[in-house]
């Protein structure tokens, strides 16, 4: 999704009030794809700060669902976008050299600029909770229902090899 933004570029004094939605229902990442189960629409502002240079602001909320960490359950995931920044025409930009990344000649791409401050507001850490306890590594259970019955007693290679030595001498003896 593109807005025009060719007049509040031009003139010292024009503003530009807009609404939209975005139209993905699907993030797609370099970190993965995740459904989007809430939107809530752009609010975008622009004004005019000098001829060929104008200044936005916009807020966006959505819900991304995530998978935790540990035990892959489904998390879903609150994002609460607030930018700002300044942009340029696209001949002012070359004198400048700061036009926005998400400019598209006189358009301004909605859908580049979301992605990126989700990106930038990306969790740490995804738990679903605080303690979760993970799966099992041997079977795969997922061990916040419960214990499973798997054999995690890891054997310390070190005790294993003075063992070996134990046993050859007593073999020789
Ligand atoms: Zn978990
Ligand atoms: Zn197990």
């Amino acid at each position: 999704m593109l807005i025009n933004m060719t007049n509040v570029l031009a003139d010292e004094g024009k503003f530009l009030e807009t609404e939209c939605e975005i139209e993905m229902d699907l993030f797609e990442s370099s970190l993965g794809d995740f459904p989007i189960l809430r939107k809530e629409p752009l609010i975008f502002r622009a004004s005019n700060v000098s001829p060929g240079k104008a200044q936005y602001h916009g807020t966006m909320t959505l819900e991304l669902q995530l998978a935790c960490d540990r035990c892959l359950r489904e998390v879903s995931k609150l994002f609460e976008l607030n930018f700002s920044g300044v942009i340029s025409a696209p001949e002012k930009d070359d004198e400048e050299h700061e036009n926005s990344e998400f400019m598209e000649g006189y358009s301004f791409n909605i859908e580049s600029l979301v992605s990126n401050e989700v990106l930038m507001n990306w969790p740490m850490k995804v738990l679903c909770s605080n303690d979760c306890k993970g799966i099992c590594m041997k079977c795969g259970k997922d061990l916040n229902s419960g214990m499973c019955e798997c054999d995690t007693f890891v054997p310390d290679p070190r005790m294993a090899m003075i063992k070996d030595i134990f046993n050859a001498n007593n073999k020789e003896v």
